[in-house]
């Protein structure tokens, strides 16, 4: 069991495989001009089974896979692959664009992934494109409901926006009261590679809930698991719920159970902290096991209580990185 300098249990890895996407998401990336990883500074894919296998065995039993977008890469599915077969892991999940899903389904289906989180900031195709960046609306969408019906348990990822989605908070829940699905609303982060920074927003976690109270003041809140970081609600004759998620408002740090790999090996305890150390390196040396173990316990051990706390390691500002390489 993996326990940090908090008495926190650590028990689910977010893997990013690729911190290359397809879509160009304004809250997360500039339009040009960002410095990908070159091909070698990357995980291989072993790299990454041998990262997930040494982490299961010291006590992750939750993985998701995330990026950049995780289907950019093509050997994705070796890794998904291998993960089904590590004893101890429970629970393996994606976060993804849907855009290059599609042929992926069904091998995901019969691999017995479940729980797939699909990043949707709009269901409006002008917006949806203004904000990626990029002209996929109708592939999203239909692989969305692809997911659905074929049974996933799909969770809807959408960032609300300042100026830029707000009038699909209420449109979104409505599409989706007719399918079993978590419409999360997470709370812009300051991570988009540099091109804007601020320290407050407006669409917070409350004015988010108060904005949907308005239109549906019969909503009931749901229990949620201790971990879990959002707060969800259900509204009566829905199919689904949705969820509220206060990443910048950082009111979870509390009982968080993460911990996080980039794709270029980096460990990183808090969203908001620096890296902890590198693995790349690490692994592809002699005894490489045995120092990538005990550099995880290390990295454990010295975790910043919270986002707060986390966000003082940096000398100047934590918000010149990009969620492309950090994996959300
Ligand atoms: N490409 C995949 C996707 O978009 O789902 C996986 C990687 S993406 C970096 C992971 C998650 O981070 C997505 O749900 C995305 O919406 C979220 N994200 C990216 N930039 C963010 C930001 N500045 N603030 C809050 N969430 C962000
Ligand atoms: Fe790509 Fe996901 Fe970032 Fe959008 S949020 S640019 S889909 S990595």
């Amino acid at each position: 069991m993996l326990i940090d300098n908090h008495n926190r249990e650590i028990n689910y890895l977010r893997l990013a495989v690729t911190d290359r996407c397809n879509l160009r998401c304004n809250y997360c990336m500039p339009s040009e001009g960002i410095n990908f990883a070159k091909n070698d500074k990357l995980l291989t894919i072993e790299e990454l089974i041998q990262v997930g296998s040494i982490l299961v065995e010291q006590g992750i039993d939750k993985i998701r896979i995330t990026g950049g977008e995780p289907f950019v890469r093509k050997d994705v599915m070796v890794l998904m692959r291998a993960l089904t077969k590590m004893e101890g892991l429970e629970d393996i999940s994606i976060t993804t664009n849907a855009t290059l899903i599609g042929s992926h389904i069904y091998e995901l289906k019969a691999l017995g992934i479940k729980n797939i989180n699909v990043s949707l900031d709009s269901i409006n195709k002008e917006t949806f494109e203004r904000i990626t960046r990029r002209k996929q609306f109708e592939t999203v969408h239909n692989n969305l409901i692809r997911l659905i019906t074929e049974g996933f348990n799909v969770r809807i990822n959408f960032i609300v926006l300042d100026g830029q989605n707000e009038q699909d908070i209420l449109p979104i829940i409505e599409v989706m009261k007719h399918y079993n699905v978590s419409v999360r609303f997470l709370e812009e982060m300051p991570f988009n590679g540099g091109s804007k920074n601020f320290t407050s927003i407006k669409w917070n976690y409350k004015a988010i809930l108060e904005h949907i109270a308005q239109a549906y003041p019969d909503y009931q809140k749901l229990e949620s698991p201790k971990t879990s970081t959002s707060i969800n609600y259900k509204i009566p004759g829905h199919q689904g719920t949705f969820g509220i998620i206060p990443s910048f408002s950082r009111t979870f740090c509390g009982s968080c159970n993460r911990l996080r790999v980039t794709a270029t090996g980096d460990v990183v305890t808090c969203l908001y902290g620096k890296p902890k150390v590198n693995l790349r390196d690490i692994i592809r040396e002699a005894d490489g096991e045995e120092n990538v173990k005990s550099a995880i316990l290390n990295a454990i051990g010295n975790r910043a209580k919270t986002g707060f706390d986390a966000q003082q390691e940096h000398s100047t500002t934590v918000f010149d990185s990009s969620m492309t390489s950090i994996g959300g």
